[in-house]
């Protein structure tokens, strides 16, 4: 199967981007329909992914784990159960978030398409977090009115971002901190003796 081949080359790469790039494709040549999979959370195509993985490899993920003693060089062969990896929890009542007593916004998860886009502009953090504010607002409203972002220009946008407080910013940005994500912890004993309790986060961490 050629999409298995683009996987399983992928995960050779260790590189988040490679691997979800590589899924991104491989769920686009299974998809027929017109689903636009770039809109897709990055947390939906990890989650896809693992699915994928399971039929086509099986239901165990073996890891090559180093323990966290710098002077330890052990590779420790640590195997996961694909049915345990928590998948990542959407809470849909995050997405409202109040920066007033009557003004809010609707956020939501930023697409594949948007974090390639965002990823490939090399700006400074701060510029960074504002352009991930603004595509990631749904909606603004206040007591009267819901204002879907999508009606509006992109500079009214950024003026209504600009005009928040550091708190406010705060507030929206956090949202992407604590953003759904494929987690996973795991303990092991290092054959030093050391137990080690690592957690594994996104695609990447379960290839190695
Ligand atoms: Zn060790």
């Amino acid at each position: 199967m050629k999409e298995e081949k683009i996987l399983m080359m992928a995960m050779e790469s260790d590189n988040n981007k490679v691997i979800m790039d590589a899924t991104v494709d491989v769920i686009k040549s299974c998809i027929y329909d017109d689903f636009d999979v770039d809109e897709l959370a990055m947390f939906d195509i990890e989650t896809i992914f693992l699915e994928l993985r399971s039929k086509s490899v099986g239901e165990k993920i073996d890891l090559k784990l180093k323990c966290d003693d710098e002077k330890c060089d052990v590779l420790n062969n640590v195997a996961i159960n694909f049915d345990d990896i928590e998948r990542p929890v959407v809470n849909d009542d995050e997405n409202k978030i109040m920066l007033t007593d009557t003004v809010g916004c609707v956020m939501k998860y930023p697409s594949m398409k948007s974090m390639n886009e965002l990823n490939d502009v090399k700006d400074n953090d701060a510029d960074q977090a504002m352009n991930m504010v603004l595509a990631c607002i749904d909606a603004i409203f206040d007591e009267d009115n819901v204002y879907p972002a999508e009606n509006e220009s992109k500079k009214s946008l950024q003026s209504f971002v600009d005009s928040l407080s550091t708190v406010q910013f705060m507030k929206l940005s956090d949202f992407f901190r604590d953003m759904p994500g494929l987690k996973h912890d795991i303990e092991y004993t290092c054959d030093c003796g050391k137990v080690q309790t690592q957690t594994l986060r996104g695609l990447s961490s379960f290839f190695t």
